[in-house]
């Protein structure tokens, strides 16, 4: 999944100037400045390559490398060009696609709290903490993470599956949402798989989870089988193009090393109901 990357994530909070050879991450309107080396591997800006007086904000570390962010420049270096960050799920290796994500989530909430929600002055950075905050009222406002459930429906060898109405994405998905005020995780899973497909569920069993930076959300993956009727006789038309029972054997094998959603089809599709043991 997107967070197994081999080297360790330390995401410590520190105030420190990049060095020369430290990657800063550029970002502007939903894009980022990057290129790519000779192995097709993603390569994004140096402190060393970019203006002098850029000022660049640390974020993280993985492994031995520093990442920064900076606001965007007129000009990016040369051999850089500006690409959708979204379209990027897929680079390698699998920690510049991390640490690029998970850079683009911090980038988005900083760019979001440079004003107090409570009341309007300009929020600086926290000292001691990743936060930011109000020297007028104090407000002190922290990431944003919106916990979801990915969801597995599943009884003997198969599994519903369904499509998004309106995305652009078109494979098969599993039954997913967000939790809610004053919801557990295992409420969400209830609640989603009566909107979704009208069903009642039982034996809900945690699996996974995963952040997904990218959309400020983290995922919590959960096999459950259905409590009585199994019938899909109604689906949400708002979201759903489609849902359906789908045999682990009919199901593709996804070559997927991000996601959360392709990692439960791949493990239901090798054990089918062993899943709720
Ligand atoms: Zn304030």
């Amino acid at each position: 999944m997107i967070q197994d990357i081999g080297k360790t994530f330390d995401n410590t909070y520190r105030i420190e100037d990049p060095r020369e050879e430290d990657t800063v991450f550029l970002f502007d309107k939903g894009t980022t400045a990057l290129k790519y080396d000779a192995e097709g591997n993603a390569v994004f800006p140096k402190r060393r390559e970019l203006p002098k007086d850029l000022r660049a904000q640390y974020l993280f570390r993985i492994g031995g490398e520093l990442f920064y962010r900076a606001s965007v420049t007129s000009e990016i270096p040369q051999g850089y060009k500006w690409a959708s960050v979204r379209g990027l799920r897929h680079i390698a290796p699998l920690y510049r696609n991390f640490a690029l994500m998970t850079a683009y989530q911090l980038d988005s909430w900083y760019r979001e709290n440079k004003y107090c929600g409570r009341c309007a002055a300009k929020m600086r950075p926290g000292l001691k903490e990743r936060s930011m905050v109000c020297p007028e009222c104090g407000n002190t406002v922290y990431p944003k993470i919106s916990p979801a459930v990915i969801i597995g429906c599943v009884k003997n060898d198969e599994i519903i599956v369904s499509r998004y109405r309106g995305r652009a994405y078109t494979n098969y998905a599993l039954l997913a949402g967000f939790v809610e005020i004053g919801e557990t995780f295992e409420d969400t899973v209830r609640r989603e798989v009566m909107e979704e497909v009208g069903l009642k569920v039982k034996n809900i069993r945690y699996y996974a989870s995963q952040p997904w930076p990218i959309d400020s959300d983290f995922l919590m993956g959960f096999y459950c089988e259905p409590d009585g009727d199994s019938e899909i006789r109604r689906i949400d038309e708002e979201e759903l193009s489609e849902a359906l029972w789908i045999k682990a054997d009919d199901l593709p094998y996804r070559e997927d090393p991000v996601s959360l959603t392709s990692d439960m089809m791949n493990h239901f599709k090798e054990l089918k109901e062993d899943v709720l043991k």
